[in-house]
């Protein structure tokens, strides 16, 4: 693959169908049942684009919708039911078909794909329209393959130089391109910040955290399931369609901080152990570089619930920085995390507690929670009541009672008030007694 922008598989429908260009027209698609095409597009309308194909030296004038994929095309709209259906994600190889003699699987949608070969190239190309960069991918590419987000380009940020942990100003930055797996398993996150390798482990598999990194597992988007129903409204997806779930089954959603356009739940583990720690998040734009603390990256969803961060749409996070501050922790912190089965699942509700114990008194205290809002949520006011208190379950249990002061559940997650006193209680428990990762 070359550094500058190349054609990506399913390039047919971009550019027959997408762009409405015509740069594509003329090229030639060979399907292994030996059908052979040509195609050239026309402007596009308001919800399909019309388009002109030579299927095995006939040729065909249709309209589509743009999000129709190459396969579906031959299949429905042109009765070539030679190349199969398996399973439409891009991964069984049964919708292999040939474009110009290059297999393609012709199931996914259509997108261009850029490398980019510096950071400075990675900030420009994004700035297009419907670009989204492109790191592990692994939630990014199932958005892509389920329709939820349909980007026309990819950049390709991987062979960035920001995989690297270093040690700065007495704290640790964790680069953006640092895999999951490197980042908590690193001998100075471990030593200095077990909770952030706490809470990376207990997230996802061995498999997506080997390709998940830093900066995407920041980026990952909420797991809400009309959010990923593209048949349900939702207004986080599509702006204004309404919210499946506010009628729906919200037992994984929000009990802090929802709005009426959107309950759903922030999925990072990682974040949550972040946001105890008062991580800084390190960005770079057009206009140079910034730093947003952690508290402040995340959005609540009030009336824009489908804006989730507040990085900019032509900015890069290059790093995160844990800092020297938040080592004093390393001894007295776990995360704890609540969820439907032990393999690998999404919090219901998990509690990062951070404890600088001297002499069985509470000297600071930081507690966040996941599963339970829009982002990770920080529970300052129990921090309060742990402060200069000694380490004893009595004042856990009332740090836990603050902590779920204004959660408001529905009648599918109104287990998690009480799930979350439980387990900030026990969070806090282990984390005194000076349990690490
Ligand atoms: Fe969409 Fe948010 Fe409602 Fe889920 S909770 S359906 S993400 S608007």
């Amino acid at each position: 693959m070359q550094d500058s922008e190349s054609i990506a598989r399913r390039e047919f429908l971009k550019t027959s169908v997408l762009a409405g260009s015509g740069i594509f027209a003329g090229s030639r698609l060979l399907t292994d049942g030996g059908h052979e095409v040509q195609a050239a597009a026309q402007p596009a309308a308001a919800d399909t684009v019309a388009i002109r194909l030579r299927v095995n030296g006939t040729n065909y004038g249709l309209r589509v919708d743009p999000r129709t994929s190459l396969l579906d095309l031959l299949r429905e709209k042109l009765d070539l039911p030679g190349t199969k259906k398996g399973c439409n994600h891009g991964q069984c190889g049964a919708c292999t078909i040939l474009v110009d003699g290059r297999r393609i699987n012709s199931c996914l949608g259509p997108f261009a794909y850029t490398r980019a070969a510096s950071q400075q190239a990675a900030i420009q190309a994004v700035a297009q329209d419907n670009t989204k960069f492109l790191a592990g991918g692994t939630n990014l590419i199932d958005l892509m393959k389920e329709n939820v987000e349909q980007p026309s380009r990819l950049v390709d940020i991987n062979r960035l130089e920001l995989t690297r942990i270093v040690e700065r100003e007495g704290g640790l930055r964790l680069g953006a391109l640092a895999k999951n797996s490197d980042t908590a398993n690193h001998r100075l996150v471990r030593e200095r910040y077990p909770l952030v390798s706490q809470a990376i482990l207990a997230g996802a598999s061995p498999q997506l955290r080997n390709a998940a990194t830093n900066g995407g597992n920041l980026m990952q988007r909420t797991r809400c399931y009309y959010f990923y129903d593209v048949t349900m409204p939702c207004n986080k997806r599509q702006p204004g369609s309404g919210c499946g779930a506010l009628e729906g089954f919200s037992r994984i959603h929000a009990i802090f901080g929802a709005s009426r356009q959107c309950i759903a739940t922030h999925p990072s583990d990682m974040c949550v152990a972040l946001a105890a720690l008062e991580a800084v998040v390190n960005v770079e734009g057009p206009q140079g570089a910034r730093t947003i603390p952690f508290a402040d990256f995340h959005r609540l969803p009030d009336d824009t619930p489908q804006i989730d961060t507040n990085l900019k749409r032509d900015e890069l996070i290059t790093g995160i920085d844990l800092p020297a501050a938040s080592s004093v922790f390393s001894s007295h912190s776990y995360y704890l995390k609540v969820r439907d089965r032990a393999s690998y699942a999404f919090a219901l509700v998990s509690v990062a507690a951070a404890l600088d114990i001297r002499n069985g008194v509470i000297h600071q205290a930081r507690l966040a929670m996941g599963g339970v809002a829009h982002k990770p949520w920080r529970a300052t006011a129990a921090e309060q009541i742990l402060n200069r208190q000694r380490a004893e379950e009595s004042v856990f249990r009332r740090a836990a009672e603050a902590a779920m002061q204004g959660a408001e559940g529905t009648e599918h997650n109104r287990f998690k008030i009480e799930l979350g006193k439980r387990a900030l209680v026990r969070a806090l428990t282990i984390a005194a007694n000076g349990r690490s990762a």
